[in-house]
């Protein structure tokens, strides 16, 4: 049952605040296999936070329930979801498990988490940022200076880029990766 973090690495150029543009809407795409027959899904599974699923057997709900085709085992995985400031718990589907990435201007570099993930029986494979959301999600970032706000955004080849009127320059988000980390 490994609790993996979700984190991305990318170049910046003037913009900040990248995260999934839905909240508690935005569909995660991820690939995945069985932990006990190490079979992998046939197709990614995409799993929002809102969405809330009872578990079979045990109390509770998850935001994914998946059957694993193979050996039919029931296989979880539920965002973590923490108030504010604080370590308890905040309501499952209603608080958005989402931190934007590259807060502010001064940490654009490094690994930043975007989400934290508990998985049950399944574990995710690697994935790219262009397939990481549903088609019907996006992104949003701002511009670092400009604070001009950035909507609709879709990834391709692992890049992005726009114009800032505002800023009169050229914003962009390059050399994006991304991975699964264990907390
Ligand atoms: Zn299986």
């Amino acid at each position: 049952m490994p609790t993996l973090a979700l984190q991305l690495q990318a170049d910046f150029g003037q913009v900040v605040q990248l995260v999934p543009a839905d909240g508690v809407e935005a569909s995660l795409l991820i690939p995945i296999e069985c932990t006990s027959c190490h079979e992998a899904h046939p197709n990614p599974v995409a799993f929002e936070p809102s969405n809330l699923t009872d578990l079979q057997k045990s109390r509770g709900t998850a935001n994914l329930v998946v059957n694993c085709p193979s050996c039919r085992r029931e296989n979880s995985a539920t965002f973590v979801v923490r108030k504010p400031g604080s370590r308890e718990e905040a309501a499952l589907g209603e608080a958005s498990p989402w931190t934007p990435i590259a807060p502010d201007a001064e940490h654009t570099t490094g690994w930043h988490t975007l989400c934290t993930v508990d998985f049950r029986g399944m574990n995710p494979i690697d994935t790219s940022i262009d397939a990481l959301l549903t088609e019907s999600s996006s992104w949003t970032c701002c511009g670092a200076e400009s604070g001009t706000i950035f909507t609709d955004m879709q990834f391709d080849d692992g890049e992005w880029h726009d114009y800032d009127d505002k800023a009169g320059d050229e914003v962009s988000i390059t050399e994006v990766q991304l991975r699964w980390q264990k907390v």
